[in-house]
């Protein structure tokens, strides 16, 4: 019948407008942004941050300047320098570590390709999208005492991945371990089992 779209229209119109009112959870309505925020999906990514482990921001870094992120990152908006010096890492074994850790977020795509190279777990793609300023140029180039944040952060903002990230670098704490008692049992026979030194004379030690 002529004009029977245009009555379905209306009354779609009219139950949207008084459901707005009496059903807002079920229609899609505008969030007062920035009173409002929507809660964020596990999947959400910005920008990459550094995790650090423990107190101390820098001590605690993971990360242990190796650079393949630097040189996987597709626009090279990844600045890395590496330390003169050791450091030791969660496995209380030695590393370099980032003297200059930078990283260009006006340029970044968010692709997370440096987070998927990433040998250490130490680079993750934060939420944080509220990074708006003035200095185009300075204030977009994010150094590593910027870029720390702590694993607490990671395990809030994707508890999902970060689980599985500290499943393994649990895995990889304890395959370390269970070599250097290997190591060390191993040391020791070989130091039992070794024959006492000579003495003067041809004689050997009792
Ligand atoms: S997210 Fe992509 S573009 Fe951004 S720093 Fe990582 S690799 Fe580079
Ligand atoms: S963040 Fe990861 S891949 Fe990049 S330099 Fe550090 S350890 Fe290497």
């Amino acid at each position: 019948m002529l004009g029977t779209g245009l009555v379905k229209g209306y009354v779609e119109t009219a139950r949207n407008f008084v459901g707005t009112y009496t059903d807002s959870q079920a229609r899609l309505v505008t969030v007062e942004y920035p009173e409002e925020r929507l809660p964020l999906k596990e999947a959400t990514r910005q920008f990459p941050f550094l995790v650090y482990d423990g107190a101390d921001a820098q001590a605690g870094l993971r990360c242990v300047a190796c650079q393949i992120c630097e040189k996987e990152c597709p626009p090279q908006c990844i600045y890395i320098v590496k330390s003169k010096d050791k450091k030791p890492d969660y496995k209380k074994q030695l590393q370099l570590y980032p003297a200059t850790f930078d990283i260009d977020i006006s340029v970044c795509m968010s692709c997370q390709i440096c987070v998927e190279v990433c040998p250490f777990e130490a680079i993750k793609m934060d939420t944080e999208y509220e990074l708006s300023n003035t200095d185009r140029f300075g204030g977009m180039l994010l150094n590593k005492q910027q870029l720390a944040k702590d694993n607490e952060h990671y395990r809030r903002i994707h508890p999902k991945e970060a689980a599985e990230s500290d499943t393994a670098l649990a895995a990889e704490l304890a395959k370390a371990e269970a070599k250097a008692r290997a190591d060390a049992e191993a040391k020791a026979k070989a130091k039992a089992a070794a024959p006492p030194p000579a003495l003067e004379g041809g004689k050997t030690a009792a």
